[in-house]
């Protein structure tokens, strides 16, 4: 099990005005470069994670990526990218979602999921939700059974778990 007595959130470090002025930036640069802490973070949430019982990790692009694919490899599972538009080279589904300003979109590749997998969706940080509800879009269009997901930080204030279809969400550290 992990040692969960571990000080995870004293290696995120707070950016205020980051990126635009009024957004509080959680960067998690200073937790992946710390061994003990990247290593804590992993362990952690590849141990939430294992509850969700997923055949796939998808992970969003990029933060997702870092911690997905090593959870994935714990967990003894594939994984697969939900990339930024234009990124993957074969047929793809897509799914538009809001910015403060305009929208964006995520892409999944339509064979990136055998129908009836149990899809797990991990990213680093789940602030409003929109980005994660694309992702459920991805997952269903590509005929996945959605398992949870799991989010290396929660900013529980925003209310992004409204925006999430009911199934397991696991964070390894929360913020109001
Ligand atoms: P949302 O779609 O609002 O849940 O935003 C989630 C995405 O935006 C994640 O991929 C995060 O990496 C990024 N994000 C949003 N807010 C923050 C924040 N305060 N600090 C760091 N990353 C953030």
């Amino acid at each position: 099990m992990t040692d969960r007595s571990f000080d995870l959130a004293g290696l995120v470090r707070d950016v205020p005005d980051f990126p635009r002025p009024g957004i509080l930036f959680r960067d998690i640069t200073p937790l992946l470069a710390n061994p003990a802490g990247l290593s804590a973070a992993i362990d952690g949430l590849t141990d939430l994670c294992r509850p969700l019982a997923p055949d796939l990790i998808l992970g969003i692009e990029s933060r997702g990526f870092i911690f997905g694919m090593p959870v994935a490899d714990r967990l003894g599972v594939g994984f697969v990218p939900a990339r930024k538009p234009g990124k993957l080279p074969a047929a793809t589904y897509a799914a538009e979602y809001d910015l403060e300003y305009g929208t964006d979109r995520l892409e999944l590749h339509q064979d990136a999921i055998v129908p009836g997998q149990r899809v797990a969706i991990l990213d680093d940080l789940i602030a409003t939700g929109g980005t994660a509800a694309a992702a459920v879009e991805l997952v269903e269009r590509a005929g996945g059974t959605l398992a949870g997901f799991g989010f290396a930080i929660e900013l529980t204030g925003l209310g992004g778990r409204a925006k999430l279809p009911d199934v397991p969400i696991v964070s390894l550290l929360s913020y109001d």
